[in-house]
């Protein structure tokens, strides 16, 4: 059995993408770090993700520290000698209606800001790249060529990695049971092995950073929602192994391919929220919620999905799957200090989009925690941007599951 520490400078409570970045970076700071996850790197809702790293996201504060990761990415290939499984097929955004063609312009006039590569295309070329998509009703779509899909399990180990290679201790299968605080300074935590002692400890514990959190009645602004995909039977004619990923927000639809099937995502109107106290501690591949919508939501919204993709109730579906996305009412990450309780930071509040900015929010906690210059503007992520508020009552929660039915980008 690996033996844990008894002092370090940080803790790092969770071991998914956005855990082991954030080791990784600390630990390039030259900070002592024990990472800490009640189970193994990569197995809580990380091993669920559909895994798009769409780079223009509308909300742009989301698009440098996605563009971190993709940097990040390359890095830790090169120091680990290892592959993410980075697939760089690209992503279009297509717009079938005046509404949708004003946000897409939007899109792009922000790509062009970001220095992302793109480029609108015609519908020939469109019919070529996506055998399955009927062209009829496009009024316009952009192809950012750039971006990628990574398998988000292979991305937190080798991020896990290359935090080792940078000294930092990992200990699984230890569970946090409260972190420590003298005075409303943070001086370790209590795990199932003992006390560990630091003056910093980062909440990266995803759907269960609330948990622990609200023991010391910091209410960090988040709730679990459920994200929800499906994988079409294999056909290699209509789904090319490096087919673009496709944004169609006139349907409510994300796609990529998966080994010569197609992964979809249908955004529901109302997603499911959860108590993190009814969450499983370990996911697994039970379906989260009703177990009728499993098939029952392809029914009632793959009719809109179908005027673009009209072989889609022809196709044999051959798995659905569910998680749990930590979603903020405004769709932004929560990530930085509580007020008045020294040395405890928060990572998490994914907002369905924490493996495309894994690295960036590494970055920035790690930059707040050495008191560097921070490479963005951290105030849209505050911890305390929602004022009074309690996470667990339903109607928080619901207001966190309503910015996932209003999301119109990404994965
Ligand atoms: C279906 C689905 C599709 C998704 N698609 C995308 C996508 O396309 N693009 C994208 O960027 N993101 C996507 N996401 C979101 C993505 O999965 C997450 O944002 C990302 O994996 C970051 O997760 P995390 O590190 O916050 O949490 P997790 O991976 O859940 O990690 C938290 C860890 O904390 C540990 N932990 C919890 N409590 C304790 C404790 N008390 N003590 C010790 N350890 C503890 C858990 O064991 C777990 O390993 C999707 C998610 C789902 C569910």
């Amino acid at each position: 059995m690996k033996i844990i520490p008894k002092i370090v400078d940080v803790i790092v409570i969770g071991a998914g993408t956005i855990g082991t970045a954030t080791a990784w970076h600390l630990a390039k700071k030259g900070q002592k770090v024990l990472l800490l996850d009640r189970n193994q790197i990569g197995s809580g809702n990380t091993s669920k993700a559909a895994s798009l790293m769409t780079k223009v996201r509308t909300k742009e504060e989301l698009i440098p520290l996605i563009q971190e990761t993709y940097n990040n990415i390359d890095e830790i290939e090169q120091i680990t000698n290892q592959k993410v499984g980075k697939k760089e097929v690209g992503t279009l955004h297509f717009s079938a209606s005046e509404e949708t063609k004003i946000n897409l312009d939007k899109t792009v006039a922000l790509a062009n800001k970001y220095h992302i590569k793109n480029r609108y295309i015609d519908k020939k070329e469109l019919m070529n790249l996506v055998p399955w998509l009927d062209t009829q009703t496009m009024l316009e779509a952009s192809f950012m060529e750039d971006d990628s899909f990574v398998d988000a399990y292979v991305l937190a180990k080798v991020f896990a990695d290359a935090a080792i290679k940078e000294g930092v201790i990992i200990n699984q299968n230890t569970d946090v049971e409260s972190i420590l605080f003298n005075n409303n300074q943070v001086y370790g935590v209590k795990t199932t092995k003992g006390e560990v002692h630091a003056p910093n400890v980062v909440d990266a514990a995803g759907a269960w950073s609330n948990d622990l959190s609200l023991k010391e009645n910091i209410p960090i602004p988040m709730a679990a929602v459920r994200s929800i995909y499906w994988i079409t039977e294999s056909n290699k004619d209509l789904f090319p192994e490096h087919h673009p990923m496709l944004v169609i927000p006139d349907a409510n639809v994300y796609s990529r391919p998966e080994n010569g099937s197609l992964l979809f995502g249908l955004r529901e109107e109302n997603s499911p929220h959860f108590h993190p106290k009814h969450l499983n501690r370990f996911p697994n591949s039970d379906f989260l919620g009703n177990p009728d919508d499993r098939w029952g939501l392809i029914e009632k919204y793959g009719r809109k999905f179908q005027e673009f993709f009209p072989d889609f109730f022809d196709m044999g579906v051959k798995n659905v799957i569910t998680g749990i996305s930590t979603y903020t009412p405004d769709g932004y990450y929560t990530l930085g200090s509580f007020p008045g309780k020294k040395g405890f930071y928060a990572a998490t509040g994914c907002a369905g989009a924490g493996v495309a900015g894994s690295g960036g929010i590494g970055r920035l906690i790690a930059e707040m925690i050495t008191e560097e210059s921070l490479f963005v503007n951290p105030e849209p992520f505050r911890i305390d941007r929602f004022g009074t508020f309690d996470p667990m009552s339903s109607d928080f929660r619901q207001r966190c599951s309503d910015a996932r039915s209003n999301k119109k980008d990404g994965g």
